[in-house]
Formats: C-alpha cells, structure tokens, sequence
C-alpha cells in the first residue's frame, strides 16, 4: 500500500517533510511549498535538497509517490480581473518550476471557482490558463475532484472532462478526493461502480493520487469537510476497500485528515490501521495520549 498523509514544509525544507512523513510509519506524502493560503514562498535550498533525496532513498522513499499540493488562492477559473488570473497563472508557473527544481512529479491543483462567470466559460478559463502554465518538461498537474462550495468548478466528472479535453499538455491528470467526491454526490460505499464510470468518462489512467478522507457531511452536501477515517459518513470499511483497490495500487493515498482536538497528528495511527487492514481502526483516544 503506497500510503502518507500531508506534511509541513519546515525550515528543512523537503527534507523536514520527509522526516515527519517517516515519523507516520508513511512512503508517500504530499507538502505545500509555503503556507497553503497564502503565496509567499522562500527560495529552496540545494543542499537541504541533495540531504532529502539521501534520506528518502535511505528510507524507500520513492520520488513517485511525493505529491506537492499547491496553494489554494490561486483561481484560475475566474478571469473577470485580468490582473489577478495572471497573477495566479504566474505563480502556478513559478510553483512548477520549484517542483521540478526538487524533482517533484505531481502537484495537486484545485480548478477554481467560477464566482459570477458561466460554468462553460470557467472551465475554458482553467484550461487556458493550463496550457499557458504547463510545458513538455513541466511535472504533471493533477486537478483535484471538488465537493461543489459555491461555485467551485470540477465537482463532476464530465467537468473535469471538459477541463482535460481542452488541456493540450499530456503533463495533466487527476486527483480523487473521497471526501470530495461524497460532498459532491459519487457514493464511495460503491467504489467499483464509480471507477468504472470514472474509466468511461475520463479514463483510470489518468488518477495519479488519492486523498483519502473521510466526510463530516452527508452525501451531496457540497459541504467539504474533512474527517478522520471512520468519524465521517464515508465510513472505515469503505475507506479501507479504496485504499486496497487493485485497480489503484500504484497511485499514493494521502490523508488530510484533521488533526485531533486541532493539535494531535492522526496520521501515524491512520496509516497504521489501513497497513493492517484491521476491522476496527484506531482510536481517538490513542491518539490524544501517544502526543500528550
Ligand atoms: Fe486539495
Ligand atoms: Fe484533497
Ligand atoms: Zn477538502
């Protein structure tokens, strides 16, 4: 099971990350270049880097299943102002260029929303934007499968087809999140259903990464919150089948589930209930006296 959980990027940079990914018993992992909210970002260090690629390798760590997630500002869907679509545009440029600089493959992008636009016309916006940011050489984006907030665009299949279809790169793919999915109305309890449907009408080849979280709300809430494996309406059980999906096992499952009574890190007990497949998972109060 290729398994991680979102990391900080700290002072040690990729190195850091892959430190606290190893601390979760983890092989994969994904990290924000800066702080996801905002897009201010330090210059990356060669030699934190060179000491990060010993220390994955040392630690089977593959380059494969490191994810970078970009931050979640960025609209591209949106071009009512001209001045800050290209700003987000620019920096989704400069945000590639820092993954390929630490030999990043995959970064994770949130299509945008539509605020005011026509859905078409958003979609187009997003695709345009694509082609101006992805080069030959550039690392895949993945767009992420949104819950449907507002007038957020890729929370349906043929959404995310339409953005793809208009994406000249082959550097372009996607990002399942179940969390996302449920809010946005595709049952996960069905998994195999779904992944057909997804081949039909985008192809499985094309899910390079899987967030795997659980849901606060009701299927088709068009809500997005996240919650700890088996505290959601997605369920343990449910969570467990995907991330054991034959169909998937190469592409990594990343947690973003949220952190116990907001200061203790579920990640470590998470993944160790799915390596062990175990019926009964973790429990919450493990979790609050392991950090306390
Ligand atoms: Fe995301
Ligand atoms: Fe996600
Ligand atoms: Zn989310």
């Amino acid at each position: 099971m290729i398994i991680g959980s979102h990391v900080n990027f700290t002072n040690e940079q990729l190195l850091g990350s892959a430190k606290q990914a190893i601390s979760y018993g983890a092989n994969a992992f994904m990290f924000y270049t800066g702080a996801p909210q905002n897009t201010i970002r330090k210059p990356l260090d060669e030699n934190l880097k060179e000491q990060a690629f010993k220390y994955m390798h040392e630690n089977n760590i593959s380059m494969d299943n490191v994810i970078c997630h970009a931050p979640y500002i960025i609209n591209l869907a949106n071009n009512t102002n001209e001045e800050k679509w290209q700003f987000s545009i620019n920096f989704l440029k400069q945000e590639l260029n820092r993954c390929k600089f630490l030999n990043i493959k995959y970064i994770v992008v949130h299509p945008g929303s539509a605020v005011g636009l026509e859905k078409e016309v958003a979609l187009q916006n997003i695709s345009n934007a694509l082609n101006n940011i992805i080069l030959e050489d550039s690392p895949m984006v993945l767009l992420e499968t949104m819950a449907g907030k507002g007038s957020e665009c890729g929370c349906s299949l043929e959404e995310i087809k339409t953005i793809l279809d208009h994406v000249n790169s082959k550097n372009i793919g996607v990002c399942l999140d179940t969390c996302h999915l449920n809010d946005a109305g595709y049952d996960m309890h069905d998994f195999t259903t779904f992944l057909n449907q997804f081949d039909q009408i985008i192809g499985i080849d094309k899910i390079h990464c899987v967030h795997l979280n659980d849901s606060k709300n009701a299927l088709a809430a068009h809500k997005d919150r996240h919650e700890n494996l088996g505290l959601g309406t997605i369920g343990y059980n449910t969570l467990l089948n995907i991330a054991n999906n034959e169909q998937l096992k190469n592409v990594p499952k990343i947690l973003e589930t949220p952190y116990v009574e907001k200061l203790y890190p579920p990640f470590k007990f998470e993944i160790d209930s799915l390596k062990k497949g175990v019926e009964n998972p973790y429990l919450i109060q493990d979790i609050i006296e392991y950090y306390k």
